[in-house]
């Protein structure tokens, strides 16, 4: 299978995706080795993890570079690859005291005790996408490792450079060996794991996600889906519109807007609209394309040559439609090969555009104006998805106040997508953009375990319901 460099257009990578068969002959083999995982208990587990750790760490250089081809872009890469030591720490620490936690407790019949056991699943399946494809193999993988399951990832085929050395890392840790396993492939491979796991784990588009979610059915297995977004954020006229332009802006265009969690609509109320969208387009027109060189600048290309169609289209359709381009030049523009969108601010715009309907996955800053609060409200809901979304007003009381009605899984108040840096907050993915247990906060580990209660007499009492 041919890859595609986001910077050139070249087809220079190639990946074998393993079959079936291949895969089943990886999970026996994980399925056995889990047992002795699970065994061995949680503090052997946090030091194999931190052995990792530092496998990864010296291997970092070589990550990166890895990665940056594989998404053309430079400082979110970085980032990237930063958070892998931050999480497993943050990680390890969790479950430390988690699995310090005393179970044994008295039930309502006085005779009678409880005890509480946690099964881990044996196999978890990890499928990720292209746009943060490092971090996002990785969010479920290490408290599922945590947890006690042996974890196999098959991370985008869009995005597959940095596979080979993970997979490197992997093997100078002879502990993880059946333990963890990386493969690569497209969706016959995810779809394969989906039959073969025990639990799937998916980050991905809403479409693709149905398709897992029917799989796991068949299978009878459980699946947590996170899936796409159509962030919207409610601006009042009350609200420090400096703050609020500067953290919209980025929320918006971070990634070059390949985010789930991207600020994707803007309602901003009558009184401050024009001044908000004068200050969005003064900041656009700042920033400048990563191009050249992948160093410099702030938007790095769109890596996914589908998405590319996906952004066209949709602002084709506004301007059809007849929505105004104040920043960029209505499309993605092709540079030596690389396809880029400039932070596009687009006024006009109403609520049948495709643009303020479906999931663009690029910088685009669709800004719409409303009246009264439930107005905005309203618009804000009006969507099939309902993962994350901000408000920025004078008070916090009142951001919070419109933040309570907002049909999403986290609100960021007064700042823009902030799940982007802060994975403390438990938080469910509403409507179509997800389903299953919190990934984020502490309690997502539990997300791996099947719960399981001994029921036990221990005072020998003889139950009163015998015959
Ligand atoms: P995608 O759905 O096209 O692919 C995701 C993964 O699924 C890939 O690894 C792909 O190979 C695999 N896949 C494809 N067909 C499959 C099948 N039938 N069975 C099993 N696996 C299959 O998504 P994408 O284009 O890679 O990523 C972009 C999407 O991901 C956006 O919609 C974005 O919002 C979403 N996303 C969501 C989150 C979140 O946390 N909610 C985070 C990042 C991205």
């Amino acid at each position: 299978m041919q890859v595609r460099n986001p910077r050139t257009g070249a087809y220079d990578y190639e990946i074998e995706p393993l079959n079936e068969l291949e895969l089943t002959t990886i999970i026996q083999k994980m399925r056995s080795a889990q047992e002795d995982w699970v065994e061995k208990g949680i503090d052997f587990r946090i030091e194999v993890l931190q052995k990792w750790k530092e496998s990864v760490n010296l291997r970092k250089e070589d990550l990166i570079e890895a990665l940056i081809l594989d998404t053309g872009r430079s400082w979110e890469t970085l980032l990237e690859a930063d958070i892998v030591a931050s999480s497993i720490d943050r990680w390890c620490k969790i479950s430390k005291g988690f699995f310090s936690q005393e179970n044994r407790r008295n039930s309502s019949i006085p005779f009678l005790e409880i005890e509480q056991d946690l099964v881990p699943f044996s196999v978890v399946g990890v499928i990720s996408p292209w746009n943060f494809p490092l971090l996002l193999s990785l969010i479920d993988t290490i408290p599922a490792l945590l947890a006690g399951c042996s974890v196999i990832v098959k991370p985008s085929e869009v995005t597959p450079r940095f596979i080979k050395v993970i997979q490197e890392t992997i093997l100078e840790v002879p502990e993880l060996e059946h333990i963890l396993e990386y493969v690569e492939g497209a969706g016959a491979t995810g779809a394969a794991l989906c039959k073969l796991t025990d639990i799937i784990c998916f980050t991905g588009s809403t479409a693709t996600g149905k398709k897992v979610y029917q799989a796991a059915c068949d299978n009878f297995i459980p699946v947590f889906l996170e899936l796409g977004g159509k962030d919207a954020v409610i601006v009042t006229e009350t609200a420090d519109l400096e703050r609020a332009s500067s953290a919209i802006l980025w929320g918006s265009v971070a990634n070059a807007g390949q985010s789930c969690l991207s600020v994707e609509r803007i309602y901003a109320q009558k009184a401050i609209f024009h001044e908000l969208v004068s200050r969005l387009i003064a900041k656009a027109n700042n920033l400048k394309f990563a191009f050249p060189n992948a160093k410099d600048g702030q938007i790095g290309p769109i890596i996914s040559e589908k998405q590319v169609e996906i952004i066209n289209e949709q602002l084709a359709d506004a301007i059809e439609k007849g929505a105004k381009v104040h920043t960029g030049t209505g499309k993605c523009e092709e540079m030596n090969g690389g396809f880029y969108c400039f932070p596009t601010v687009l006024t006009n715009v109403t609520a049948d555009m495709k643009v303020m309907t479906e999931e663009t996955f690029g910088p685009i800053l669709p800004v719409m104006q409303y009246i009264a609060q439930d107005e905005a409200i309203e618009l804000a809901n009006q969507t099939i998805y309902g993962l994350s979304g901000a408000v920025f007003a004078g008070t916090e009381e009142e951001a919070m106040q419109i933040g309570r009605k907002m049909k999403a899984g986290a609100i960021s108040i007064n700042d823009a997508a902030l799940t982007a840096v802060m994975h403390e907050g438990e938080k469910n993915s509403f409507k179509m953009s997800g389903i299953g247990g919190t990934r984020m906060g502490p309690s997502a580990i539990k997300r791996f375990m099947k719960q399981k209660a001994f029921l036990i007499n221990s005072k020998q009492v003889n139950d009163p319901w015998w015959f």
